[in-house]
């Protein structure tokens, strides 16, 4: 073989693996029927001990129930968080037992980082996760037999209003209040993985949920958003 061509085949093996999985990854649900106005708020890499507490009481005083994608190994350290996630009507979704990029996970990583997390949350609440959702969005060609396995889909977003860049709160409401259709599935942040990313969610939830009810939406977790597709 040339240097070229050693040089070549790992990348093109790594990249059918990785970035080739995101064709098997179209089967992914984005969104949910857009027969009625109803929309899932998702909220991902919690819990955090300091902030998932108060998203709770903003949903509380909102009426609001929601879905949140746990880490694993962050819901091992709040139990009784999670358990008061479920006690309060929310649902409990599947990121991963250590939220690391599944691009850079090998199949035995990959398998592990979503079944441990799917043991650990089955038993702080009582029921297998319904859903999972890889960090970022980012998949590899190990992920789906996994998921087969457990019966679990991958359920991604149709409304992001914060990615990479940090965006300020008020923009962050206005983003998912114009770009809102039935069936949107929105993706939000709990927890740290963008810097600020929850102060900035405690600030744009309010008007957020404001604006959705004022324009007749009603927020459902994702089970409910799904359950007449
Ligand atoms: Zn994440």
């Amino acid at each position: 073989m040339s240097p070229l061509t050693l040089l070549l085949f790992p990348g093109a093996l790594w990249a059918g693996y990785a970035a080739g999985a995101h064709l098997w990854g179209l089967g992914s649900i984005r969104r949910g029927p857009r027969r009625a106005r109803r929309l899932a708020l998702t909220f991902d890499d919690g819990p955090d001990p300091v902030n998932t507490p108060k998203v709770l009481a903003l949903l509380r005083d909102a009426g609001v129930r929601a879905t949140f994608f746990l880490v694993g190994e962050r819901a091992a350290r709040a139990r009784e968080l999670v358990r008061e996630m479920v006690a309060r009507g929310h649902e409990v979704g599947n990121h991963t037992w250590s939220h690391r990029n599944l691009w850079t996970c090998g199949p035995r990583r990959t398998e592990r980082e979503i079944s441990r997390a799917h043991e650990l949350l089955g038993e702080l609440t009582g029921r297998q996760p319904r859903f999972f959702r890889p960090p970022w969005g980012m998949v590899n060609l190990a992920v789906f037999p996994t998921l087969r396995r457990l019966q679990t889909p991958c359920v991604l977003w149709s409304v992001q209003p914060e990615g990479l860049r940090p965006v300020a709160p008020r923009e962050m409401a206005a983003r998912v209040i114009r770009r809102a259709r039935p069936g949107d599935i929105v993706d939000l942040h709990d927890a740290e993985g963008v810097r600020g990313a929850p102060t900035r969610l405690l600030e744009a939830l309010p008007p957020m949920l404001e604006g959705l009810g004022a324009a007749g939406y009603a927020c459902v977790p994702l089970a409910e958003l799904l359950s007449d597709a």
